[in-house]
């Protein structure tokens, strides 16, 4: 049985499971530990059940949990040597939990095989995701200022895609945000526009994938409604589903079982 779960999703907070097989792969963090474990119950997991933490980089909504999670539990959590830097700066106890890798590195957890893939976020070493195994295949891609084509190439073929669709151009240029700050999301280190990820789910779409789930939504640059548009238009005929990451699990779970459609969807 192979499952991806959202357990949060954009600015306030990012956490995703996907299972394959018998392995169950915490993509990030960002929830507290008491979240994680009540959106788990949902899907009758429990934080033990976890066969490890892959992290994509330090910054606080993707590592919130980290530091309680640690002092309970021993599971291993896998971050790239920048990306563990950072977190030892503040968390010298996580430690004890990290497995480190240099980004662009391949490994095997639990009959899986996980490929890191470099990308462009101002962050120590930040790292996408890879993972194949169990008959399926998940690229994992947020938190990027831009697409690189080798990022494209490198998630070709999975069955299910979770992409940043992290603002609205427009509403970003005449939304709250300060100028620094608007700058920031838009740069090449920043985060990927509506427009930039439809372009990357049609070429998923091209290549194959079924599933495309997008991700990381602002919530004052963005709204569900305008992403799910702009991506669902440019994919307009395609065979592919599109959802939308929930900001908590709790509000409206999305759980999808690739080959299966969804269990439950975003607008059940
Ligand atoms: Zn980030
Ligand atoms: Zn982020």
């Amino acid at each position: 049985m192979s499952f991806y779960f959202s357990v949060a999703s954009g600015s306030s907070g990012n956490c995703a499971v996907w299972r394959a097989g018998s392995t169950s792969l915490l993509i990030d963090l960002g929830v507290s530990v008491r979240a994680l474990g009540s959106a788990l119950r949902e899907i009758d997991m429990k934080i033990e059940d976890l066969s490890a933490v892959l992290l994509t980089h330090e910054h606080a909504d993707h590592i919130k949990g980290l530091a309680t999670f640690v002092k309970k539990y021993d599971i291993p959590v896998y971050a790239t040597f920048g990306t563990a830097a950072a977190i030892l700066q503040k968390l010298p106890q996580a430690e004890k939990n990290l497995c480190l890798f240099a980004g662009g590195e391949q490994f095997e957890i639990g009959g899986l095989s996980v490929r890191s893939m470099p990308i462009p976020h101002d962050a120590a070493e930040p790292v996408a995701y890879r993972i194949d195994g169990g008959g399926h295949q998940l690229g994992y891609v947020t938190d990027v200022g831009f697409l690189p084509e080798r990022i494209q190439d490198a998630i070709c073929g999975c069955d299910t895609v979770v992409l940043e669709s992290n603002h609205d151009v427009e509403m970003l240029r005449t939304g709250p945000y300060p100028m620094y700050l608007k700058q920031r999301i838009r740069g090449k280190y920043g985060h990927l526009s509506n427009e930039d990820c439809a372009r990357g789910a049609v070429a998923a779409a091209q290549a194959g994938t079924k599933h495309v789930v997008l991700a990381h939504l602002s919530d004052k640059n963005n709204s569900p409604l305008t992403a799910l548009r702009c991506t669902q238009q440019a994919l307009d005929g395609m065979d592919c589903e599109l959802y939308v990451a929930p900001r908590g699990a709790m509000e409206q779970p999305l759980v999808l079982t690739p080959g299966e459609g969804t269990q439950c969807s975003l607008f059940d």
